[in-house]
């Protein structure tokens, strides 16, 4: 193969004029976001209104055939009748967690205070571990946005565990025929027109259901509400009637899930910020958008390894050819 010494100085000079003008070469060849489909439903999760009863939580177990977890505890205190879980598993899809700070006084407050937070798949718009997945068997539906998972598909590599920046398959390691587990929304819920177990369950209206640019719409107007006045929140549905008139608590001014890895299904607000609940700061742009760029950037062909390589040998030749 002829490579000129010049062809090879203009690969590393355009790398080299990419970070110069602020975008790093990555950045240039990331794929563009995809978008959220428009009649993706999701759900949104107001932690000022959650009261951490767990209804949702025990709701998607029922709803998942999950059995139940104990938090580990002296043997004189577990009462197999429990279920405790300490974070999200193979056998737990959706959890409940506590935020406490200082006395715990004051609910919806940093300091001094405590919040619930709820965790399960965000059903990103644009999903790390659907493109992680070397066979498919993580799938973004075309219509409604949910991710679901194929347990036919799956070579348990767990590349989809390394790939979701919010840690949220789990994998079943102590079975001979293990599965990724994650919520999948309750699809199987839907071919008989029903709707996810832990909005249908939720007392207060902290989780409902809908098309997601109505739960954005709404989550964005929950945050123009006065602290203190009272607001007729929505139970189960966002598009059922039945509402609940509740206090409106001082909100932190984000809906985390609209813009974080381009966006997600899941929505939340809260009085405490995010990173408190341990929700992971994250950017704007999707992983995959990156790493799919990246690929098939670089591999396209094998024209640009090739090429490296090429460049290599003649830097290698020309340095050693008057070495006897
Ligand atoms: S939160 Fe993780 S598992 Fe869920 S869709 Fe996003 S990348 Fe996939
Ligand atoms: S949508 Fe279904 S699987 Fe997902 S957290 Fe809610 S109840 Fe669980
Ligand atoms: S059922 Fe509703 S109020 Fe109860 S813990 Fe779940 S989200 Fe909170």
């Amino acid at each position: 193969m002829d490579i000129k010494r010049r062809d090879f100085l203009k690969v590393v000079a355009g790398s080299g004029l990419l970070l110069a003008a602020g975008e790093s070469p990555a950045g240039a060849i990331a794929r563009p976001p995809r978008t959220m489909p428009d009649e993706a439903v999701g759900l949104m999760y107001d932690s000022t209104i959650c009261v951490g009863c767990k209804v949702c939580q025990k709701a998607c177990k029922v709803s998942n055939n999950m059995p139940p977890e104990h938090t580990q505890r002296p043997p004189e205190m577990i009462d197999a009748l429990w279920d405790n879980p300490a974070d999200l598993s193979e056998y737990t899809l959706n959890i409940i967690k506590a935020y406490k700070n200082g006395n715990a006084e004051v609910k919806n407050r940093e300091d001094n205070g405590f919040a619930f937070i709820q965790r399960h798949c965000m059903h990103c718009v644009d999903p790390a571990c659907v493109s992680a997945c070397p066979v498919s068997a993580l799938q973004k539906n075309p219509k409604t946005g949910v991710v679901t998972y194929s347990k036919n598909a799956c070579i348990g590599c767990r590349y989809c565990q390394m790939a979701c920046p919010f840690g949220i398959p789990k994998f079943e390691w102590d079975k001979a025929f293990p599965q990724i587990r994650k919520c999948q929304f309750c699809d199987h819920k839907f071919a008989e027109g029903g709707y996810p177990a832990c909005a249908q369950s939720c007392p207060t209206g902290a989780t409902i259901f809908g098309p997601a640019r109505d739960l954005l719409a709404e989550a964005k107007k929950r945050l123009t509400l006065k602290a203190d006045s009272y607001y007729d929140y929505p139970v189960q549905r966002i598009d059922s009637g039945n509402r609940v008139k509740q206090k409106v608590a001082s909100y932190v001014t984000r809906v985390y899930g609209e813009k974080e890895v381009g966006g997600t299904q899941f929505i939340m607000l809260a009085g405490v910020p995010f990173g408190r609940l341990g929700l992971p700061d994250l950017g704007d742009r999707p992983d995959a958008a990156l790493s799919e760029g990246i690929q098939h950037t670089l591999y396209k062909g094998m024209i640009a390894p090739a090429a490296v390589l090429a460049g290599l040998m003649y830097a290698a030749y020309r340095s050693t050819k008057n070495d006897k």
